[in-house]
């Protein structure tokens, strides 16, 4: 152990327990134990794993209401976000439940012999997963990682650890085995770089910031491990003068409000086609001001807190403290205890704005004008990420033509859905690289060997 960690409610700054954090040794006992416990596992026939994947899945339906009321405390989410991403861990189980039984290989025509194809498991996947969405991104990783036989560590981030750590309890009551998947609440500097020195993980399946992926895949590479990175995101939502504007300015708060903007595909990025701007801005503004931001454990409120003191400050540096930005309008948010930050839309001057460039993750959006199709396209792609993005347009062609273009790798006409677990999750450019989720999600979990059988006489 390494010591304890005072867990902290965001929306109130009580302590809402304390854990212990684990440390190098009892990292190294966790992983010693996925690859002991490894091949009875991979061993489990095809369709006891679905079965204990499904009972898994279960377990969490039935834990749902408890698993949301804890993502309330320890992370400050509205209570009805939590209830989704407790949802959404079952579903994802239940989704890759069906997959041991369809872990297909190909047969694939040879002279003189039968060849075939098997998909592996790679071994222990070492799971490290950021404190913004603590339960899904847990689940989109262990999900397809067990289904594929692999046994699984996982570490949930340092201000965020409590639902992981009852996912993992609840993974024994389901009838997981033993040490398939252990849950290591410790620091990234300590369990996380463990995960990726370790020679014996052979993957590392991480979501987070860019700067702490690209550090992970360079360390990763000296034992080649393969790594799946869902990274950073400032992602542009763009609105064509043709747009159903009522519903493009009704829709785009919660595009960038959603967790309080802690989100990877958060929409941080408004283009707003020149001549509907004024009349764009002043229904997002109405829109902004309906958005009821204080308890999160209220079922009426849409926004919480920020995760922590230091996060908000980070937040707060894109937009005060002397920095020479044009505020369009903000949103009210409570005083006294919490982090709480308003609702705030910015009008950068320049595409060189930091408001503009980096990731902000939180409540605030920078608004633009643009053009012409093509200036939508190209400075929708002036940006290192390339994670999600939206499209408000009436004109089919145009949504297909800009869809094609963006470079990101989830996109949204008319609608800002990203995150789907039966498809694809992923990042273009500095967003990240992989792709998680969806019916392929396996390929990145297995290890795919080719069989030759000789058939000559
Ligand atoms: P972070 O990179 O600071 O931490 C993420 C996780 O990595 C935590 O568990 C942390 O303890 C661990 N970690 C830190 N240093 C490490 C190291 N040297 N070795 C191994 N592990 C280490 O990110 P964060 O602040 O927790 O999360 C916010 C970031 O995550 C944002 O940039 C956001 O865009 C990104 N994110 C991306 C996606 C996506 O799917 N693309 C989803 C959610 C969040």
């Amino acid at each position: 152990m390494t010591g304890t960690h005072d867990v902290i409610n965001p929306a109130t700054e009580g302590v809402v327990t304390t854990i212990e954090q684990v440390g190098v040794e009892e990292t190294d006992a966790a992983i010693a134990k996925a690859v002991a416990v490894g091949p009875a596992w991979r061993d489990v026939t095809p369709a006891d794993r679905g079965r204990l994947l499904r009972r898994f899945a279960d377990v969490v339906d039935a834990h749902l209401e408890e698993l949301a009321q804890l993502e309330v405390r320890n992370a400050g989410h509205t209570v009805g976000n939590a209830r989704w991403e407790a949802g959404n861990v079952r579903d994802v189980l239940a989704y890759y439940s069906a997959a041991p039984e369809r872990l297909f290989g190909r047969q694939i025509p040879v002279a003189g012999g039968l060849d075939v194809t098997f998909k592996e498991p790679l071994g222990v996947v070492a799971v490290i997963v950021p404190w913004n969405f603590p339960m899904p991104i847990a689940g989109w990783g262990f999900g397809p990682a067990l289904a594929a036989g692999n046994t699984v560590v996982l570490k949930p981030a340092e201000l965020t650890p409590l639902t992981a750590i009852r996912l993992g309890e609840l993974a024994l009551e389901a009838g997981i085995p033993d040490g398939v998947f252990t849950v290591l609440a410790g620091k990234g500097s300590v369990v996380g770089e463990r995960f990726v020195t370790h020679p014996d993980v052979r993957k590392v399946c991480f979501t987070g910031s860019t700067v702490v992926g690209q550090g992970i895949m360079r360390t990763a590479a000296d034992s080649l491990k393969r790594v799946t990175l869902e990274l950073g995101g400032k992602s542009a939502n763009i609105v064509f003068a043709d747009a159903d504007l009522d519903k493009a300015a009704a829709s785009a708060p919660m595009s960038f409000l959603d967790n309080a903007g802690q989100d990877c595909c958060a929409r941080s990025r408004i283009l707003v086609e020149r001549r509907v701007f004024d009349a764009f801005m002043g229904r997002f503004e109405a829109a902004v001001a309906a958005v009821s931001v204080g308890d999160p454990a209220d079922e009426a409120t849409a926004m919480g807190p920020l995760i922590s003191a230091g996060h908000r400050d980070a937040v707060r540096s894109f937009v005060e403290d002397g920095v020479d930005v044009d505020v369009a309008f903000r949103g009210s948010c409570p005083d006294g205890l919490g982090w709480w930050y308003p609702p705030t839309a910015v009008l950068p001057r320049s595409v060189d704005d930091r408001v503009w460039r980096e990731e902000v993750f939180g409540p605030v959006v920078a608004v633009m004008p643009f053009d012409d199709e093509a200036d939508a396209i190209a400075k929708a792609n002036d940006t290192a990420y390339g994670l999600s993005g939206s499209i408000w347009t009436r004109d089919v062609g145009r949504a297909i033509r800009v869809a094609r273009a963006v470079e990101a790798g989830n996109l949204s006409v008319n609608s800002h859905s990203s995150v789907r677990y039966s498809t694809p999750f992923g990042g273009y450019k500095r967003s990240g690289i992989g792709r998680e989720l969806g019916p392929d999600a396996l390929d990145a979990f297995t290890e795919t060997k080719n069989v030759y059988v000789d058939t000559t006489d």
